[in-house]
């Protein structure tokens, strides 16, 4: 059972996990919970202010935060058995202060450093949830995922290693719940190897939990959140969203990739490997069945399952003449992707030329400079991806005319269909994506 940060936002948001978890118990459940909602993101801005060389400023502004961690133990822990908890709080403060300092000063390595800051949301989510649950009466134990889920070094983005981590998880976890305990682990926080704090990337939390599903061949993997399932689109943009009640692997894989931000891409994959199936609940509804999503789900009557959208693409293209009949031209620009560790979304080519989509501009200006050795190269900003997903959609006739008649007067930069069998993608300015996510919504569903 996995948590996300809205479901653990404050008082209230406890108040429903707990009952979410305690109705499961017969189960055995094991518990993976993400940090507060906005503590990532305030965890983020306090290293970045303590990178500008203000640490103890940086530590005030967290001040605010542990406040609504000690609302919650107040509200549920009895007054003689919070010592675990404060304990705890005063570590994470103590040693937060001391690690905005180094950043400040760069006496570490800036990525490891902001690793090991952000990682404090989790350490304390974890915590304080494992101590809510036994001062009421489930026997839950904190368990470290820093020291559980063993990853490469690339902080940020760290990538699982996957046969010690299943081993480990295995050898921890079994006997626990052999013993009647519910495990409680933060989402999100891993280690590498030398036993430093590594995190998964954005959202993350998702991942551990399916990784963790994985290790310990889990009957059902749940992520509980703020929405009932995964919906027809983003709720924020069509209030009249419904949700999916079945959706194949491959079909949530695309949408999630696509910003359907209530499940994390790499989520699918341990999931799909074992054959685990996944169920996405609102803690807000718990007896809404939500969505299942299985190997396969059959075809929707109109093809169409979901949109999805991602905002703040950059589109590169690329033209060449020496691309006329020739090969190897694509090697060559992939390469430069890969040199820059950069990832494409979505390509389109022609004779000369060739079109992608980069959702982070990061190493834009390097990439552009090595692409600038093949071709011509332009850049622009301020696009959105829009993903139509549904099974059959590729082989079905007369779909991709109605999707663009239903969006006849806005303009499409770039085209992408065929690759999968279950979705449609195409670009359009970043200004235009609600209004065509909206008709697309009103014409299919
Ligand atoms: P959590 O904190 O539980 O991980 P997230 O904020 O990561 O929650 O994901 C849930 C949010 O995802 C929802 O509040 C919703 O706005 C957004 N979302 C985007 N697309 C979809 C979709 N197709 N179906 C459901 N939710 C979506
Ligand atoms: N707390 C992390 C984040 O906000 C991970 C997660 O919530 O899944 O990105
Ligand atoms: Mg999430």
């Amino acid at each position: 059972m996995k948590f996300g940060g809205t479901s653990v936002g404050d008082v209230a948001a406890f108040e429903r996990v707990f009952k979410v978890i305690s109705s499961q118990s017969e189960r055995r459940p094991i518990v993976v919970v993400s940090a507060m909602t906005r503590v990532t993101d305030a965890l983020l801005a306090a290293f970045e202010i303590a990178k500008k060389g203000d640490a103890s400023e940086a530590a005030v502004t967290l001040e605010p935060h542990f406040l609504r961690h000690v609302e919650v133990a107040e509200q549920f822990i009895p007054f003689g058995q919070r010592k675990a908890f404060n304990e705890e709080l005063s570590y994470t403060r103590e040693e937060l202060s001391d690690l905005l300092t180094r950043a400040s000063r760069r006496s570490l390595p800036l990525s490891m450093l902001k690793d090991a800051i952000v990682s404090y949301g989790e350490q304390l989510s974890s915590r304080l949830l494992a101590e809510v649950l036994k001062a009421n009466g489930i026997n839950a134990r904190q368990l470290d995922s820093r020291r559980l889920i063993v990853t490469d070094d690339e902080f940020g983005a760290a990538q699982p290693i996957w046969d010690e981590t299943a081993e480990l998880l295995r050898l921890e976890l079994s006997p626990a719940i052999e013993a009647g305990e519910v495990p409680v682990m933060g989402g999100f926080i891993a280690g590498n190897r030398a036993g430093e704090t590594t995190t998964l990337g954005r959202g993350g939390s998702d991942f551990t939990a399916a990784i963790v599903a994985a290790a310990l061949s889990a009957r059902e993997l749940q992520i509980w959140t703020d929405v009932t399932g995964v919906m027809t689109c983003d709720p924020r943009i069509c209030g009249d969203a419904n949700t999916i009640p079945v959706l194949s692997y491959e079909e949530a894989a695309e949408l999630a990739y696509f910003g359907a931000k209530v499940l994390h891409p790499k989520t699918i994959k341990p999931a799909v490997d074992n054959a685990i199936p996944v169920r996405v609940c609102n803690t807000f509804q718990p007896s809404e069945v939500g969505t299942m999503i299985l190997a396969e789900s059959g075809e929707a009557p109109n093809k169409i399952k979901s949109i999805a959208s991602k905002k703040n693409i950059t589109i590169v293209r690329i033209t060449s003449a020496r691309m006329l009949g020739a090969y190897g031209f694509m090697s060559a620009v992939f390469q430069v992707f890969d040199r820059h560790r950069t990832v494409i979304d979505v390509i389109s080519t022609s004779e000369v030329s060739v079109a992608l989509t980069l959702d982070s501009a990061e190493s834009l200006e390097k990439v552009v400079e090595d692409l600038k050795r093949l071709g011509d190269v332009e850049v622009e900003g301020g696009y959105a991806v829009i993903c139509v997903v549904g099974e059959g959609l590729r082989a079905s006739t007369g779909l991709a005319s109605k999707i663009f008649s239903t969006i006849e007067d806005v303009n499409v930069a770039l085209v992408s269909h065929g690759a999968s069998a279950v979705n449609l993608t195409f670009v359009v300015n970043d200004k235009d994506a609600p209004q065509v996510i909206q008709k697309l919504h009103e014409e299919f569903f």
